[in-house]
């Protein structure tokens, strides 16, 4: 054990630094490249955790942060702040939703715990649908309503919560079924469901689930959903922490794969937007994030450190169309690694969009999920210069890939190669 390891271990929770039986110091970046404490340099594959959107170390933003630290770090929500507006203006008017309102937070969490403060405020319900194998993040509220037992450490949620099927596709009592016919019996079953009780205040949902394991719904199944939720007046909160900003290639929005209805009510962001700053936010109709009749600010929520790490990044992105990247240089890799997976019988399925692609393994002849499988593969890359990320609920068996956006084709091939033989290795 290093001694930072050990010094980590006497005073933070156990819960952190979990993913290696050794875990890693990383010390720095650049590009798409982070070294650790000892020198080593490694492909980064998960980016952070989807949170380095462009690429490490980006001189662009850098520069915003450096000129922005010499002026003022922090002035609180009770002033005005420019640079503040102006990146309210950018994702306004990127969301899609009709005289759209901004509010920022610190952290994805926080903006969805906000989205369900409006939506239940909004609609005076504290019922709220969620989806089987969901993640919404770590407040009360938000692990209340994720529906993935291995990472939601309580069942005691001060919100009433129902869950609909739908998330996941390959596998449940729906697996199995044509787009088409997978929609239908999920829409079926949450009308079956609406008929039963009350209309809860919203349903809340990651348009591709991350936690869970990148597992994609056919598109257009939300707007069918949408279609059913308007006949109740339920509110659509579409929680864009990890699909947003381009990752999925197609769309800036993950929504955007379920668009027929519309935007959702209440859109949700954090991640990537900030490049590592601590940035999240909601954008919700001006009727609906003005239901508040009371304060509800975040003191670090818009603070212009990182307001100016966001505008940089967020140019960055869209000048650069990393958007149309992540579907070249991503669908590339999706099928670089499906040639991989159709030799070994531990890949069941390579999934994804643009560069938010999974890899999900089970024991070789079986439909068993096989945590062990991905914790070897993940150790074993990592000896092989490569950092990915999993997931997949409990049984986390899903790798999960998602690097930055601005990942190139020759770095799409060597990770692909170095996974291949930590996969190889393993079985
Ligand atoms: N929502 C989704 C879909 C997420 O994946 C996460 C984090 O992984 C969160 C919310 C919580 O975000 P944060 O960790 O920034 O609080």
């Amino acid at each position: 054990m290093s001694d930072l390891h050990a010094r980590h271990k006497a005073v933070l929770p156990d819960w952190l630094a979990v993913y290696y039986k050794d875990p890693l110091e990383i010390t720095h970046g650049e590009g798409r490249h982070v070294w650790d404490a000892d020198g080593r340099k490694y492909l980064d594959f998960f980016g952070g955790i989807l949170t380095t959107m462009t690429a490490h170390a980006l001189p662009e933003v850098t520069k915003a942060v450096t000129e922005q630290a010499g002026r003022i770090l922090h002035s609180s929500t009770l002033y005005l702040n420019r640079p503040m507006v102006e990146l309210a203006e950018r994702i306004s008017q990127l969301s899609g939703i009709p005289d759209a309102r901004v509010f920022f937070t610190t952290s994805g969490t926080e903006a969805n715990d906000t989205a369900l403060l409006l939506a239940t405020t909004y609609r005076r319900s504290n019922q709220i649908l969620a989806m089987r194998n969901s993640y919404h993040g770590r407040s009360f509220s938000a692990v209340g309503i994720t529906g993935n037992r291995g990472w939601s450490p309580t069942s005691l949620s001060p919100l009433q919560t129902l869950y609909v099927h739908g998330g996941v596709r390959t596998r449940g009592p729906f697996a199995g079924l044509s787009d088409a016919d997978f929609i239908a019996a999920c829409v079926e079953d949450l009308r079956d469901l609406l008929g039963h009780i009350r209309p809860p205040a919203a349903l809340i949902a990651e348009p591709i689930q991350g936690v869970g394991g990148f597992t994609s719904p056919p598109d257009g199944l939300y707007a069918a959903f949408r279609d059913v939720l308007k006949e109740h007046g339920i509110l659509w909160i579409a929680d864009e922490v990890q699909t947003g900003w381009g990752r999925t290639g197609e769309h800036f929005w993950g929504w955007q794969a379920h668009g027929q209805s519309g935007p959702p009510d209440i859109l949700t962001f954090a991640k990537g937007i900030g490049n590592g700053a601590s940035i999240g936010g909601v954008v919700a109709r001006a009727e609906i994030m003005n239901c508040l009749d009371a304060n509800s600010i975040s003191t670090f929520g818009g603070t212009q450190i990182t307001m100016a790490a966001g505008l940089a990044n967020l140019s960055y992105l869209l000048e650069h169309d990393l958007q149309g990247n992540a579907r070249r240089v991503g669908g590339l890799l999706i099928e670089r690694l499906r040639a991989v997976a159709a030799q070994l019988p531990v890949v069941r399925e390579v999934r994804g969009r643009g560069l938010m692609i999974g890899v999900e393994l089970v024991r070789p002849g079986t439909d068993e999920a096989d945590p062990d499988a991905a914790a070897a593969v993940l150790e074993a890359a990592r000896e092989g210069g490569l950092l990915i990320g999993k997931g997949g609920g409990h049984n986390t068996s899903v790798l999960r890939i998602a690097p930055p956006l601005s990942l190139t084709v020759a770095e799409a091939e060597e990770g692909a190669a170095i996974l291949e033989r930590a996969l190889r290795s393993v079985y």
